[in-house]
């Protein structure tokens, strides 16, 4: 018989999951990770007394009752309701386009006045394009101002996106925004889900309440260690780093994209009253400004802890070496994740898993919800 029932090849939500419903089962599982950590993406160093969430801001959101409450079970989460605000040029405006957003930007009262200013920006865009002959959208700036008008899209959009995307709006296709949702309503809460919040305590609680009493391992890279001994130790593989990785990159490199964080102690209780803020303009170099204590501390909480950490986010082109953080989306890379998982079909031991393994983007709720899915709990 062998030691184990499941090698887990990654401690991230996937991996700790999984782990948490094969040991309620029965089963004996190890969990390696290649970091110096546990707990993959959402992990979070405690700075000034504060979770800093090191690989980028977490905010756990779900319309899946069952998640919330499995989540919940494992650790109680706290009431932070996301709702970003935009810095343009020094003005301030909420986000996501609601109300709020309409009348800071002109001053407008009512949701008929907000829906005639917009509804009168689409037309003149709308007249613009088919003056130059074009029946179409012919990249995202078209396609932006035919969706809110011209005002939103240079205050709100233009700046930001260019800086994700390293290239200027009229050089991207039009796909890229299908649609730009707006409320005509006075409400900044970010998601439409009904449940949403941070661990109380931060998210090393979520995981170290999924691992517990589970065998782990970190600074330890599957192909260092066990990428040909595996089979020796464990019955099955659950792998959740790079699919491509897993295969040598046999069938070529998938592209990621990637962020990069500058993260700096400010010597003050309060920078900037909000966890996320956006910064809309093309000359700002980074894209928003996290302060990571109003993720957890609210009202004189603030206060009471005297300094606050803020991480700044720039987009940056992946190389090699760098966090694979976002699967790229177009035609080559999908086709070749498709190759890749069609070779990862063929071998039923092994089960690949989470954004990684599966070269999906998923939000933190679907991977707990796959989890669950898999072990029969939903
Ligand atoms: C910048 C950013 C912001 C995000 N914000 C949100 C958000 O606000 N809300 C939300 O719901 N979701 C968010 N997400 C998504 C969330 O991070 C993922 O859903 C979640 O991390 C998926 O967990 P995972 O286990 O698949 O991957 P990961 O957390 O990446 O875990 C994979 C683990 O595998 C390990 N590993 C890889 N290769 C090896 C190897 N060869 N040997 C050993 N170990 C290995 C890695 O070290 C890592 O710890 C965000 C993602 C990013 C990138």
């Amino acid at each position: 018989m062998q030691k184990y029932d499941y090698l887990i090849v990654g401690s991230g939500l996937f991996g700790a999951a999984f782990a948490y419903f094969a040991k309620r089962k029965g089963k004996r599982c190890l969990v390696i990770d290649k970091r110096p950590h546990l707990g993959g993406n959402v992990y979070c160093e405690q700075i000034e007394g504060i979770n800093v969430h090191k690989y980028g801001a977490h905010i756990f959101h779900t319309n899946n009752k069952k998640v919330w409450d499995f989540v919940n079970s494992i650790v109680p989460f706290n009431r932070y309701t996301n709702s970003p605000v935009a810095n343009y040029k020094g003005k301030l405006y909420n986000l996501p386009f609601n109300m709020n957003t309409f009348y800071q930007m002109w001053g407008v009262r009512t949701p008929d006045e907000a829906k005639a200013k917009i509804e009168e920006q689409k037309a003149e865009a709308l007249a613009k394009m088919k003056a130059e002959g074009a029946a179409e959208p012919r990249n995202l700036e078209e396609q932006a101002k035919l969706l809110i008008g011209n005002d939103i899209y240079e205050t709100l959009i233009k700046g930001y996106t260019e800086k994700q995307w390293g290239r200027k709006c009229t050089e991207l296709p039009a796909f890229i925004i299908k649609r730009l949702p707006v409320r005509f309503v006075f409400d900044n809460n970010y998601f439409n889900d009904s449940y949403q919040g941070i661990p109380i305590g931060g998210y090393n609680r979520l995981i170290d309440g999924l691992l517990d009493g589970v065998e782990t391992k970190v600074d330890t890279d599957f192909f260092a260690s066990y990428r040909d001994t595996w089979r020796s130790v464990a019955d099955k593989l659950v792998y959740t780093g790079a699919i491509d990785e897993y295969f040598g990159f046999s069938l070529g490199k998938l592209d990621w994209r990637t962020v990069s964080f500058k993260t700096r102690i400010e010597d003050m209780p309060n920078f900037q009253g909000n966890a996320v803020v956006n910064y809309t303009e093309r000359e700002v170099p980074y894209t928003r400004v996290i302060e990571h204590k109003h993720f957890e501390m609210f009202g004189q909480a603030v206060y009471d802890c005297p300094r606050t950490v803020i991480s700044e986010e720039y987009s940056a082109e992946y190389k090699e070496g760098m966090e694979p953080y976002y699967p790229v989306n177009d035609d080559r890379n999908n086709s070749l994740a498709d190759a890749y998982r069609a070779l990862a079909q063929k071998d039923t031991d092994v089960i690949f898993g989470g954004r990684l393994g599966q070269y999906k983007y998923y939000d933190m709720a679907p991977v707990i919800e796959q989890v669950m899915t898999m072990w029969g709990m939903i």
